[in-house]
């Protein structure tokens, strides 16, 4: 089997993995993200709603944005109503485009230093004397790769 060693694994190229991965990687760390299907960002299981708060972790770009949303009402199962920006039409949010949204991420973490690797899923975890080892199939390949830090974070 082949084995591979980086000090951080992200398992899940979805939002919280990819900036997990980037940050880690700012952080001077070796970093590998990967992601099991095929395309990161697809199949798209989301309505791509949010809010304005996505601005603390990146700065919108109208590659991935579809739509501002100014002003909603969101209502939960029991009817109550939460009001956003009430009359005001102030913007509050985003229509995400989510295939291209998840991709930009992976692309920024890999900007960063981060090893990303697509139709690599993980499978199991070992974890002896203070050292840990991830399973995984890249391309239908079995590898191991040594967490030299042991680290192993899951997004999933
Ligand atoms: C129907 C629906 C509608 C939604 N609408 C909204 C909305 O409007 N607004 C909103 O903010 N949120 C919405 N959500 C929630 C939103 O999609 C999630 O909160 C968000 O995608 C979570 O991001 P994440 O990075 O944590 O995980 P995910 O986006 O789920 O990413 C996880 C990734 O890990 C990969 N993976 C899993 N296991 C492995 C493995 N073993 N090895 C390798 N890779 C693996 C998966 O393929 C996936 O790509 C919706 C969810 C659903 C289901």
């Amino acid at each position: 089997m082949k084995s591979e060693r980086y000090d951080v694994v992200v398992v899940g190229a979805g939002p919280a993995g990819s900036v997990t991965a980037k940050t880690a990687a700012e952080h001077g760390l070796d970093v590998l993200l990967i992601e099991r299907n095929q395309e990161i960002g697809v199949p798209v299981k989301c309505a791509e709603g949010v809010s304005k708060d996505i601005e603390k972790f990146v700065v919108p770009d109208k590659k991935w944005v579809s739509a501002v949303v100014k002003g909603a009402n969101i209502y939960s199962p029991d009817g109550t109503k939460v009001a956003m920006a009430g009359n005001k039409m102030e913007d509050v949010g985003y229509v995400l485009e989510r295939r291209i949204f998840d991709k930009f991420l992976a692309c920024e973490a890999a900007r960063a230093g981060a090893d990303v690797r697509v139709k690599t899923e993980a499978y199991g975890i070992i974890k002896r004397k203070g050292m840990q080892k991830a399973f995984m199939f890249a391309l239908g390949v079995r590898i191991q790769v040594y967490l030299l830090m042991s680290w192993l974070v899951r997004m999933v």
